[in-house]
């Protein structure tokens, strides 16, 4: 079956057609066929398109809306100039899988989309008001654009740490706010999280079951999850992904006095605190000079830049913070797997959160580590480490067309 998966965000459509289906998924043996970004949905939109194997196009057209850059996306596919094997009609389009940030309490798995589904995910909106808006979007688009005959499955970021119990769940507040609410830790990154957890049992030949792990995403990003026996049992984003680690403009943990002690002495709005607080803080602002790990560590390193060696420190021992937390709450794990941008191509910042946790049997052999990178997949612990350290990147569109075939042919999911 050839996958269109979709994942919208307020302003940008992302995009991946990928041919799977069970007997792929079973050899691994599935394709990505072509892929692609359209950025600034509204108005002069910038538009990346790429099939496997060929140059990257780039292109700059006016789009009104989320479903104008679907039309142009499924128009491109079909159009002779992208000659995608395998998809000249519409009708090489077997299926659509939305990545949706916010399922709620209710979706706990994939799920076919119908009305029901659809009135269900506008009830997480008030959870996910940026996000579950234009995964929204994005659903009502294809299905008016590709027909009632194409199925479509939705994939939720939360679903994956639905198995979390309430010891990790809950916050330590008034009760009957989670009650009226729905206010709890719900976590994020959950399709990123279970695919390395899956990959990382395909690599060590273990069952699901067997799957005891600590899985770092590093990325613009970041969080981490405790998986126990193959189950998410904890995880650092929160009620929002503002929680837990420092990310490129997130702060990450903090104490919630601060918003008012803010607001009183800056004279902010506690909406401009909260965007602050996501789109100002982590290594932005530590750093004042950017969110990107790449350019902190030249920084560093080129003009010996304070603030950014501060900035890189406090990110990589909240990493260190939580690995902690995690050993013990888990009572011990395997392995420590880093994924996501960061996690997956900066073997110094691996080696800074990794430093003088020998005491937990976690030490890196530099060889290795310093190979792993640019999408190389493997152990970069030295040999005495008991508990290892592996690097695998990140594949969320795979897991989502994946999850979309096993949907579509109604078969229980099998990671
Ligand atoms: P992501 O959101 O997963 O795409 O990750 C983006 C982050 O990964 C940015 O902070 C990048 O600077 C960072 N990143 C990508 N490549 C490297 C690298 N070679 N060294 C350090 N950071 C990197």
């Amino acid at each position: 079956m050839n996958i269109l998966v979709l994942n919208c965000g307020s302003s940008s459509v992302k995009f991946q057609i990928i041919e799977t289906d069970l007997d792929l998924i079973e050899k691994n043996a599935d394709k990505r066929l072509a892929g692609g970004l359209i950025e600034r949905v509204v108005g002069q939109a910038l538009i990346t398109l790429e099939v496997e194997g060929q140059a990257k196009i780039r292109r700059a057209e006016p789009l009104r809306d989320h479903r104008d850059a679907i039309d142009y996306i499924l128009r491109w596919m079909i159009s002779p100039d992208s000659k995608i094997s395998n998809i000249n009609s519409l009708a090489g389009i077997h299926a659509v899988g939305h990545r949706v940030v916010h399922g709620g309490e209710k979706f706990t798995r994939s799920v076919m989309i119908d009305d029901a589904v659809i009135s269900q995910i506008e009830d997480s909106i008030e959870l996910a008001p940026l996000h579950n808006p234009a995964n929204l979007k994005g659903i009502h688009a294809a299905r008016e654009l590709l027909g009632p005959g194409v199925p479509q499955v939705a994939v939720f970021d939360t679903a994956f740490h639905s198995t979390m119990p309430e010891t990790s769940y809950l916050y330590a507040i008034p009760y009957q706010l989670y009650r009226r609410h729905r206010i709890r830790r719900y976590g994020f990154h959950g399709t990123s999280h279970r695919y390395v957890a899956y990959r990382y049992r395909q690599i060590m030949g273990l069952k699901r079951e067997e799957t005891n792990i600590i899985t770092l995403h590093l990325g613009n990003g970041c969080s981490a999850c405790a998986i126990k026996n193959g189950n998410s049992m904890d995880t650092s984003m929160g009620f929002t992904p503002l929680e837990g680690l420092v990310m490129g403009t997130r702060g990450g943990d903090m104490d919630p006095s601060l918003i008012e002690f803010i607001r009183n002495k800056e004279g902010m709005t506690v909406r401009e605190i909260d965007t602050m607080l996501n789109k100002q803080s982590g290594l932005l602002g530590v750093s004042g000079l950017t969110n990107d790990m790449r350019e902190l560590l030249d920084e560093e390193a080129e003009k010996q830049d304070r603030r950014a060696r501060l900035a890189i420190d406090i990110f990589c021992m909240r990493v260190k913070k939580y690995i902690g937390a995690y050993l013990a709450e888990m009572g011990g794990a395997d392995a420590v797997v880093f994924t996501g941008g960061i996690g997956e191509n900066s073997a110094a910042i691996r080696e800074r959160i990794c430093d003088g946790l020998e005491c937990i049997r976690l030490g890196l052999d530099k060889k290795k580590n310093s190979a792993t990178i640019n999408g190389k997949e493997g152990e970069i612990s030295s040999s005495g480490a008991t508990l290892k350290a592996l690097v695998i990147p990140t594949n969320e569109e795979l897991l989502i067309a994946r999850d979309t075939v096993r949907t579509v042919k109604n078969v229980p999911r099998r990671w």
